[in-house]
């Protein structure tokens, strides 16, 4: 009688769980072959190139034969799932890449959802006059390569896909490598979804393994129409040297200046929020400020007051030596963050100094020269390097070098219109904030639409799905629609 209870129990147990299995699809596995894995070769998973391309183009080939409406379908699908799956797809991005924190992966995610440009961004224009009318309309360009960085990795991927498949396209995504395993299970979800309600596969297609020699096969491939690449420096020069057209989003190192009008406890609470959102993994995130002399030491007790935590000098060069190196040779020598502090919190940055800080605190700062590593390196970690200046003339010049011409982001904390116009015309930035955290340049606490796409090098800015659209022009020569004939 035991016996057979405990039979029956485990053969139920079977049937419900492979009940479940096929409800849910097959998991992900990331192992294996195309032929020895069945996750391989469809749902957007695949090994090589030349597979992901031929499939993202079958399923181009397909979106072009459906009304604008499934176009919108399909995003609202990558919309939903990445606001309902937030929470468990943030936590596999937090615990695969280990930087940043977990409550803005999730964020990202569901703001993501809600916050992404579609398909109202492709408005048709309309000339008519005495002969005939020219209708300009965005085409999309087919299949586009897109590279994405581990700071953001699903995240990148749902705003790359949501423009680029509004656009009319469909991609290929080879995604950095200490985020691949949650950039494939993203698009796999995605892929299910989409093929279960509008029946297209592979709108996202997706290399499982990927490596710089991936990336360059997709730079390369003849089916490949354009390239996207999210990332550092090194990624922005090979795409801006593929030889194909690249909207190319780069690094940036943004320079924050408060000047003797700034609300100064707000400054403060603005640089807190921006500086240490996912432990300053942004690319737009303050990196540096450069203060005014008159109120120098005032700011540094509003950010004290705030609740971040002051380095003093000797803790600063410690974090200095803990947390940068040098890397690179000759013209090309310079200070890179090492991975063991990129990305983690300040409680940790706080312990490899010597310093016991609650594990509550967010930001770190201390005082540093101009010409300090902290400023002039793309740090991605929750401490801020403050330099005084002697006039806001001589903050805004500082700000400008540390910059490195990226043109990317700057911020400024100031009252005064015609401080704010001067750095605005100096720095030239693709987003410059006034008064605010950064991200509110990205409608979080902001106006506007958000994307992790911010190409600064190409000119695209904030990209939109208009981002990734041709014109076409079709003219009409008649007099057909001259009224008053
Ligand atoms: P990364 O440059 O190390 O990697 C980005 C991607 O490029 C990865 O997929 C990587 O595998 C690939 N890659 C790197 N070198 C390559 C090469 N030579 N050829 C082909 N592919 C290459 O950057 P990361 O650490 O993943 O991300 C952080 C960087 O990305 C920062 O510099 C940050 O400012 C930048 N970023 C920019 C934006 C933006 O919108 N402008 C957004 C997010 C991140």
């Amino acid at each position: 009688m035991q016996i057979n209870e405990t039979l029956i129990r485990s053969v139920v147990e079977q049937v419900i769980s492979q009940v479940r299995s096929q409800a849910a699809g097959p998991g992900l596995n990331l192992s294996g072959t195309n032929s020895a894995n069945p996750n391989r070769g469809h749902s957007g998973l695949f090994d090589n190139v030349d597979d992901a391309v031929a499939s993202a183009r079958t399923a181009f080939e397909q979106l072009q034969q459906r009304p604008i409406e499934d176009r919108k379908k399909i995003i609202d699908i990558i919309r939903r799932i990445s606001i309902s799956q937030c929470e468990e797809l943030g936590t596999m991005e937090m615990e695969e890449t280990k930087i940043g924190r977990l409550e803005h992966k999730i964020a990202k995610l569901k703001t993501l959802g809600e916050k992404t440009p579609g398909v109202e961004f492709l408005r048709t224009e309309c000339y008519s006059g005495d002969r005939g009318l020219a209708v300009i309309e965005h085409a999309p360009f087919g299949v586009i390569g897109a590279i994405t960085p581990v700071t953001h990795s699903l995240p990148t991927i749902t705003g790359n896909a949501v423009s680029m498949i509004a656009g009319g396209n469909t991609l290929v995504v080879n995604p950095h490598p200490s985020g691949r395993k949650v950039a494939a299970e993203g698009v796999r979800r995605f892929n299910q979804a989409i093929r279960a309600e509008v029946g297209i596969d592979n709108c996202i297609s997706l290399i499982c393994e990927p490596t710089l020699e991936t990336a360059q096969q997709l730079f390369k491939h003849r089916k490949i129409a354009l390239i996207c690449v999210t990332g550092g420096p090194a990624v922005a020069r090979a795409a801006l040297n593929s030889g194909k057209r690249a909207v190319v989003a780069g690094p940036g190192n943004p320079p924050v200046v408060v000047d003797e009008t700034a609300d100064l406890d707000l400054a403060a609470r603005c640089i807190i929020q921006g500086a240490s959102y996912d432990n300053n993994l942004l690319c737009i995130a303050e990196k540096e400020v450069f203060v005014v002399n008159s109120v120098f030491d005032a700011m540094m007790d509003a950010m004290s007051r705030a609740g971040a935590v002051r380095l003093n000098e000797s803790q600063v060069d410690r974090l200095t030596a803990a947390a940068l190196q040098v890397v690179g040779e000759g013209a090309d020598k310079h200070h890179a963050a090492r991975k063991e502090l990129l990305g983690q919190d300040a409680s940790k940055l706080a312990e490899a100094v010597g310093l016991r800080v609650d594990p509550s605190v967010e930001l770190l700062y201390g005082e540093t020269s101009e010409d300090h590593p902290f400023v002039q390196t793309e740090q991605m970690m929750p401490f801020v390097p403050f330099v005084r200046c002697s006039s806001f003339e001589s903050a805004v010049q500082c700000a400008q070098k540390a910059e490195h011409g990226y043109r990317h982001t700057s911020i400024i904390h100031s009252r005064n219109v015609r401080n704010m116009t001067i750095m605005a015309r100096a720095m030239d930035t693709t987003l410059f904030v006034k008064n605010g955290p950064c991200m509110a340049a990205l409608g979080l606490g902001g106006e506007g639409y958000l994307s992790f796409s911010i190409a600064g090098p190409t000119g695209e800015g904030v990209t939109t799905p208009l981002t990734f659209t041709r014109e076409r022009r079709c003219s009409l020569i008649d007099d057909l629609f001259i009224l008053g004939r």
